[in-house]
């Protein structure tokens, strides 16, 4: 999986799982079908999340897994190069 991908997807099921577990707490009458069933699908998004996180967001030049700048980051921390090119990235701006 290319890392904007997962860093898409990364998102979608963050924004998600915030968004059941709101609902739930502020619409939903606890203990009833609908509330078990939104904190079970608010949870599973953050499993997903996370285990995204942890598997796929991952440098694919050196492996190893991006956490600062997660969400901006255009090259790899760790060996500087460009996520898509590859090529080694020059200096800070
Ligand atoms: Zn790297």
């Amino acid at each position: 999986m290319q890392i904007k991908t997962a860093r898409r997807l990364l998102m979608f099921f963050m924004i998600v799982a915030v968004a059941l577990a709101l609902i739930g707490l502020i619409f939903l009458e606890p203990g009833t079908v609908i509330s078990v069933y939104v904190t079970l699908i608010s949870f599973g998004c953050m499993v997903a999340a996370i285990i995204i996180l942890l598997g796929y967001c991952k440098c694919p030049w050196c492996g190893k897994r991006i956490t600062a700048n997660l969400m901006k980051a255009e090259y790899c921390p760790h060996c500087k190069k460009d996520f898509e090119t590859g090529l080694k990235h020059k200096g800070r701006r």
